[in-house]
């Protein structure tokens, strides 16, 4: 992350930022997140923020990709937190994904068959990839046995 900008509003923090994805183009954040009060036992009260994916208030806003509290973090940019080896393994199942919404057919992880449209160099960069992805989660779920 290259910068944040912070701006304080009345009832909102606005946030500015770039961010990019696993190689990704650069992309602009500029988002209000709203904060809640609450009253402290001796008088006084508390700022949280509102999470913008959900509402709820919370001490925490995680600012990769977009703002949110961690419980929206983990189920819309889940692999944030991933471990490696999920982070391969969810890259092998969008590949197997897209070969069976082409037509392909998967079995158990294995790639069978080439999808009917699909060119024979896209289909061959995709089982490399997918060998390689599934090969890289294994190794990472021994790693931390
Ligand atoms: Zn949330």
């Amino acid at each position: 992350m290259a910068s944040i900008t912070v701006g304080v509003e009345p009832e909102s923090v606005r946030l500015q930022y770039q961010f990019r994805a696993n190689g990704d183009d650069w992309r602009q954040v500029n988002t209000p997140v709203k904060l809640t009060r609450t009253p402290e036992h001796f008088g006084g009260e508390r700022v949280w923020f509102a999470c913008p994916g959900c509402e709820k208030r919370c001490a925490t806003i995680y600012i990769h990709g977009k703002p949110a509290c961690r419980t929206c973090k983990r189920l819309t940019y889940g692999c944030q937190v991933e471990k490696p080896y999920e982070q391969h393994l969810r890259q092998a199942r969008k590949i197997e994904n897209i070969i069976e919404s082409r037509g392909g057919v998967v079995s158990h992880g294995d790639i069978d068959r080439k999808p009917p449209t699909m060119h024979w160099s896209t289909f061959m960069r995709l089982v490399d990839r997918h060998d390689y992805h599934t090969e890289q989660s294994l190794r990472a779920a021994l790693a931390t046995m």
